[in-house]
């Protein structure tokens, strides 16, 4: 199933401008990710070889796969995405093979991306949990990386939020041997984040994004989205009474008029929490 869908989430439509808060961030990916692949000839020229492998690491919800995808679309790469433990799912030798098809997909269509999302459930430090499965995993993707020649137009970018949890393997040069920091958004990242979340939406004149920043601390990006929607959905329940549910379509002055005003953005705060404040409430 994960190689169907890379095939299908191979025209990332993703941009730069779909990231907030992360500008630096998007620098660096720029420099080691998108001039390589664009302009392969500037390193052959020079003599060096571009970085294969590059892990991003950083919470979850924080953008890691977003940058990727933007990254391929905006370098006009192919994206290949194996999600690490839906991998490790499939039966015996199963994985193994699929992570070769990936990487010889990927190479026949370079320039190309494969991202492989939550690399520490694929690879955690060999020895101590891990089963034979693991290791064979771990070992192939090794070979492949090895494998991949420093001409071949493609590059290898990880996600994780346990850098310490990976196999150091992984981390030796010609391999993941590159690291971003994906951070946890500041107010000014949080105000961008919410540009982006609302920018189709009808705000009501209330609406102060700079407000909702800064009332914001701990959220990221996953969970600002997650904020923008229910916001919307507070609209939609506020105008459910002007609906005649016999009808087929909305009215349209019922449409004209609808807009996410302040109070369902203050409504939805109380329904959705910052991510990391749920992971110490589960720890409590
Ligand atoms: P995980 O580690 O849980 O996979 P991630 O870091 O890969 O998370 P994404 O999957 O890229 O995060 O983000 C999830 C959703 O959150 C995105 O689709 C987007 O809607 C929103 N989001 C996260 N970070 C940002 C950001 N920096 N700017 C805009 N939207 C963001």
């Amino acid at each position: 199933p994960e190689y169907e869908e890379a095939k299908d989430q191979r025209r990332a439509d993703v941009t730069y401008d779909d990231i907030g808060g992360l500008g630096d961030t998007i620098d660096q990916v720029r420099e080691m990710v998108e001039l390589p692949l664009r302009y392969p000839e500037l390193f052959q020229r020079l003599g060096v070889d571009p970085p294969k492998g590059v892990l991003l690491h950083g919470p979850p919800g924080t953008g890691k796969t977003r940058l990727a995808r933007a990254v391929a679309n905006e370098s006009e790469a192919q994206f290949f995405l194996i999600n690490g433990p839906e991998i490790m799912g499939s039966a015996y030798g199963e994985s193994e093979s699929r992570l070769r098809q990936v990487f010889e997909e990927a190479a026949r269509n370079a320039p190309s991306i494969v991202f492989i999302d939550e690399i520490d459930s694929i690879a955690p430090k060999r020895g101590q949990v891990t089963g034979e499965a693991e290791k064979r995993i771990v070992a192939q993707l090794l070979t492949l990386m090895d494998g991949l020649e420093a001409r071949a137009n493609l590059v290898v970018i990880a996600a994780t939020n346990r850098p310490e949890a990976i196999d150091e393997a992984l981390r030796r040069p010609g391999r993941f041997d590159r690291e971003i920091i994906v951070g946890v958004p500041d107010e000014r990242g949080r105000r961008e984040i919410l540009g982006i979340h609302t920018r189709g939406m009808p705000l009501g004149d209330k609406v102060d994004l700079e407000e909702l920043a800064r009332t914001t601390y701990g959220f990221v990006g996953a969970d600002l989205a997650a904020l923008s929607r229910e916001a919307a959905i507070e609209a939609v329940r506020r105008i459910m009474p002007q609906l005649n549910l016999e009808e087929r379509t909305v009215p349209p002055e019922v449409l004209d008029a609808l807009s996410v005003t302040r109070e369902d953005f203050l409504s939805a705060l109380k329904r959705v929490q910052p991510s990391a404040m749920r992971e110490v409430m589960v720890q409590a």
